[in-house]
C-alpha cells in the first residue's frame, strides 16, 4: 500500500465543486493493492486437464458451454480470494466521500469482488457494470434478480479443487435449468437489465468529472464512458501506474493523468472532493 501523495494544482483546479455528479470508473487496479490479481497483470493461469488457460479465455460463455463445471471452478476459487481480501485506502475513500456528496457520487465499477459495497459504498449508488462473482442466475434468465450462491456452497475454495456431485445439483434451479455466475464474459454483451449500460451511459454524458481509476479500458463499455464524457467536455481524472488509453485521453482534452497506484492518488482525490477542491 502507498503513502497518500499530495495533489498537483492541476488536479486540484478540476476537483473544486460545480454542483454536478461526480462518477468514478473503477477497474480491477484498484482491488490490485487488497491482493486480488488483475487479469493482465502475470498471476492468475489456470489449467484445466492439461491445458493451461489465461483467465481471459476462461472468462467467457464459449468456456462455461463447453466445460461448465470447470468454469464454475475457477469463479468459486476466484471468489474465495475476493471474500479473503478487504476493501482497500482507495474503496475506503470513496465510501466516505459518499457519506459527504450523497447522491453526487456514482461509481461504476468493473471489479466482481464486492469490495466497494463491503467498504461502505451503497449499493444504489454503484453500479457492478461487469456483475458480482458473490452471485449467480440462471441460463434463461428466469429469475428476476441475480441470487446469492447456495450455502451449500463453501466460500473457501482451493485452487483446482473441482466441484463434487452434489455442489453441481445445488447449481440450477427448482426445475433444473443450469445457473451460471452472475458476471459478465469477455464474449458477451452489455445490456440494462443485468449491467446498467444505457444508465452508465447517460450519467457519463452529464457528470461534472469522470475519475478512473486502475483500468486499462480494454472493454467496451468502460472506454465507451470514457469518450462519451470526452465528447461531453467532462474534465478527466486518470489513476494507474501506467499509461493508457484513459490517461492519453486525458492528456489530449481537460484532463489531469496520476501515474501511480490507487492507494497513493485515491485517497488525496477523495479528500480534496470531499473539501471543494
Ligand atoms: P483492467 O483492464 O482493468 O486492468 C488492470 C489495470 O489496473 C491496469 O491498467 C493496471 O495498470 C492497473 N493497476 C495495477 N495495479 C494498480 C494499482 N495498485 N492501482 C491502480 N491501478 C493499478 O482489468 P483486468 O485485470 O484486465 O480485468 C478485466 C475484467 O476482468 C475486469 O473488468 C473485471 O470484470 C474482471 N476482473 C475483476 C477483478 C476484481 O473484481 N477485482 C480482478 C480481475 C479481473
Amino acid at each position: 500500500m502507498s503513502s497518500p501523495r499530495p495533489l498537483p494544482s492541476e488536479a486540484r483546479a478540476l476537483l473544486e465543486p460545480t454542483g454536478g455528479i461526480v462518477l468514478f470508473l473503477t477497474g480491477a487496479g484498484i482491488s490490485a493493492e487488497s491482493g486480488i490479481p488483475t487479469f493482465r497483470g502475470p498471476e492468475g493461469y489456470w489449467t484445466v486437464g492439461s491445458r493451461n488457460y489465461h483467465p481471459t479465455e476462461l472468462a467467457t460463455r464459449a468456456a462455461f458451454e463447453r466445460m461448465p463445471r470447470e468454469v464454475w471452478a475457477f469463479y468459486l476459487h476466484r471468489r474465495a480470494v475476493c471474500r479473503a481480501a478487504e476493501p482497500n485506502a482507495a474503496h475506503r475513500a470513496i465510501a466516505a466521500l459518499e457519506a459527504t456528496l450523497g447522491d453526487a457520487l456514482l461509481v461504476l465499477t468493473q471489479n466482481v469482488d464486492g469490495l466497494h459495497l463491503r467498504a461502505g459504498s451503497s449499493r444504489a449508488r454503484t453500479y457492478e457494470i461487469h456483475g458480482n462473482i458473490d452471485f449467480m442466475r440462471y441460463v434463461d434468465e428466469s429469475q428476476p434478480e441475480p441470487l446469492p450462491l447456495p450455502p451449500g456452497i463453501d466460500v473457501a475454495w482451493a485452487k483446482g479443487r473441482a466441484l463434487t456431485d452434489a455442489e453441481w445439483a445445488l447449481l440450477r434451479s427448482p426445475s433444473g435449468v443450469r445457473a451460471r455466475p452472475h458476471v459478465l464474459w469477455f464474449d458477451e454483451r452489455y445490456d440494462e437489465a443485468n449491467f446498467r449500460f444505457e444508465s452508465s451511459l447517460a450519467v457519463a454524458a452529464r457528470a461534472s468529472l469522470l475519475v478512473v481509476v486502475g483500468t486499462t479500458g480494454a472493454t467496451n463499455l468502460p472506454l465507451q464512458i470514457g469518450g462519451v464524457a470526452a465528447r461531453h467536455g467532462v474534465p478527466l481524472v486518470v489513476v494507474n501506474p501506467e499509461p493508457n488509453p484513459f490517461s492519453e485521453l486525458a492528456e489530449r482534452g481537460a484532463g489531469v493523468f496520476l501515474e501511480g497506484t490507487a492507494s497513493a492518488w485515491v485517497p488525496s482525490i477523495c479528500e480534496a472532493l470531499a473539501d471543494g477542491g
